[in-house]
């Protein structure tokens, strides 16, 4: 794992005190709130992926999967990007 990537979680374990953001365990991992595989965010880069807005603190993979933003593939790129841009709150650097 990179620094970069250790610092944005720890930063994601401290805002949320550590504990799991949908049933209030201790965490002891970091969810995405915007899963990895969508297509056209890997143009922005894995910075965007991999910023703390968009990772939340989870204590299982359950909670883990509840996170996740879920994403229709039917939904056109601006749908889903305003969609992202509201869920996570951080402007998408074009
Ligand atoms: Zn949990």
């Amino acid at each position: 794992m990179t620094d970069y990537k250790q610092g944005q979680r720890k930063k994601a374990f401290e805002r949320d005190n550590y504990l799991c953001v949908v049933c209030g365990k201790p965490a002891n991992q970091c969810a995405h709130v915007i899963p990895r595989y969508i297509y056209f965010l890997k143009k922005y880069g894995e910075k965007i992926i991999d910023s703390y807005h968009n990772l939340k603190s989870a204590c299982s993979l359950e909670c883990n999967k509840k996170i996740e933003l879920k994403i229709k593939g039917g939904d056109s790129e601006l749908k889903q990007y305003n969609k992202i841009k509201e869920a996570i709150s951080f402007e998408v650097k074009q």
